[in-house]
């Protein structure tokens, strides 16, 4: 436990994110300013923000001291501005006392992206560029991914219009429950009232495209994600795939289907969606080493991922995207280089490279201690082969996201080949684009262009709940839809 004292009380979570860069999983607990062992302090002298912070952790003593001219006028501005200060102080004395090198510095609870192009926007791009090494500490070989992933998103961006929605829907089920999984995804059991949820959904998918019609809306892309969507039979996913389409009158540029677990992929399947015109799906082996999909809970080997993969090609998909993990429990780097040497043989249009989060819902954070995870230097490393046999295979970087307690701090990034980026994903990542989604715990969300918020309808996690609140659900979006 780290005990921390701020007086902008406002900020003790953002504060706490910020310490658990450097103590991942640790509570963070309020406390005096005398005993805290972290303190954070802004005074305001002539105009400009002072903020103080000291640590005393472990032996060790720091303290680091950040100004910034005060901000007044706009409140939305100014608790932003406050935020960034005290969170900058905050890291930069935590990163005295610990000696940690960050590689994105003291951004949290942030974009990388989206906080570059926000910048650039504002200030130009030499001057973003310096702020975000300066002010926000992020490496210079970060900084330059962040800058590629903003130009080749650039056109996807600019491409959209103000009635664009993007359409999700969920299938909250899978054939397994893998080790590190922290979403709320059941196992499909012979048990299952399939049918049921698929009923659900089906309201849930009528209501949301009479609201995306009645409010003037254009579909730009369509995505249905899970969980594992293939977990549905052939003549199930054929259902749903005709029933969204009719209801939103088309899927827009592009629709995708996150085929996920190979050993969920049929012939029969990939044909039904090929015929309702998916042109993109995702065939996730994570790790090509049989003793690890064992170890994280999947029930499939290698060989199975390589026949999903040429039965997709088969199909005709020219667009197939897979996840790697960097980081698994128990693999090194020479295990991260095979998983990569063999997906790079069956050359993929996109892959997606994750780091490893250790997440408290997994079964795998009670279980640490019997799973050796690989040390934040080896994540490092294998984020970087995986960089290396991206750009091998013609791939440029193109979306990118980082949660909370990644392996080193490091982060997820999509490489797709030029022209073969997922709309729905820079979208979704960004928070550019509206999204009307469908199916337990997914979000909707409404942007609201010209003030840069997000409004969110969450449906719940919980399939019967989920189920039982469809209507009052649909009467929230409408609600935030109406109102742009
Ligand atoms: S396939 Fe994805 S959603 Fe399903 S259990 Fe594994 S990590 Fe969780």
């Amino acid at each position: 436990m780290v005990t921390l004292y701020t007086n902008q009380p406002a900020f003790f979570a953002d504060l706490a994110d910020e310490l658990r860069l450097f103590r991942a999983m640790e509570e963070i607990q309020p406390a005096e300013a005398e005993t805290a062992q972290v303190s954070v302090v802004l005074e305001e002298q002539g105009g400009l923000w002072v903020v103080c912070a000291r640590v005393r952790l472990d032996g060790k003593e720091a303290a680091a001291t950040y100004t910034h001219p005060a901000v007044t006028g706009n409140a939305l501005v100014e608790k932003r501005c406050r935020k960034r200060a005290v969170k900058i102080a905050a890291f930069r004395a935590m990163q005295a006392a610990t000696g940690m090198e960050l590689p994105w510095g003291s951004l949290t609870g942030i974009r990388p992206t989206r906080l570059l192009r926000e910048l650039i926007a504002q200030e130009g791009e030499a001057e973003a560029m310096r702020m975000m090494r300066e002010a926000f500490d992020v490496s210079s070989e970060k900084l330059a991914l962040a800058a590629e992933i903003v130009r080749v998103q650039a056109p996807i961006l600019e491409s959209q219009t103000r009635e664009d929605v993007d359409i999700y829907i969920g299938i909250p089920y899978c054939a397994s429950r893998c080790l590190y999984c922290s979403f709320a995804s059941a196992v499909r059991t012979k048990d299952t009232d399939m049918g049921a949820y698929l009923a659900a959904l089906g309201r849930d998918i009528a209501l949301g495209a009479r609201i995306v019609q009645e409010t003037g809306r254009k579909v730009r892309s369509m995505y249905l994600g899970g969980g594992t969507p293939t977990v549905l039979t052939a003549e199930e996913l054929k259902r749903l795939l005709a029933d969204a389409l009719s209801a939103y009158g088309g899927f827009g540029r592009e629709l995708t289907v996150e085929a996920g677990r190979p050993d969920t992929i049929t012939a029969e399947k990939l044909g039904v969606l090929r015929a309702a015109g998916v042109g993109r799906i995702s065939i996730n082996p994570q790790s090509m080493n049989e003793s690890t999909l064992e170890l994280i809970g999947r029930s499939h080997t290698p060989e199975a991922i390589r026949t999903a993969f040429y039965m997709a090609r088969d199909a005709g998909f020219s667009s197939i995207n897979m996840d790697v993990i960097a980081g698994l429990p128990g693999e090194t780097e020479a295990d991260m280089r095979r998983t990569l040497d063999a997906v790079a043989a069956l050359a993929p249009d996109n892959l997606t490279v994750h780091t490893l989060a250790l997440k408290r819902s997994s079964r795998l954070v009670e279980r640490l201690k019997e799973y050796p995870l690989p040390d934040a230097q080896t994540a490092e490393a294998m984020v970087a082969r995986g960089a290396e046999t991206a750009r091998a295979l013609g791939m440029r970087p193109y979306y990118m996201y980082r949660q909370k307690y990644m392996r080193g701090n490091l982060e997820n990034v999509g490489y797709a080949l030029p022209g073969q980026e997922c709309i729905y994903n820079i979208d979704m990542m960004e928070d550019t684009t509206s999204i009307m989604a469908h199916g337990a715990g997914a979000m909707t969300k409404c942007i609201y262009d010209a003030e840069r918020r997000v409004e969110r309808v969450p449906n719940p996690k919980d399939i019967a709940t989920y189920s039982a609140k469809i209507d009052k659900l649909a009467e929230e979006k409408r609600r935030l839809y109406a109102i742009v």
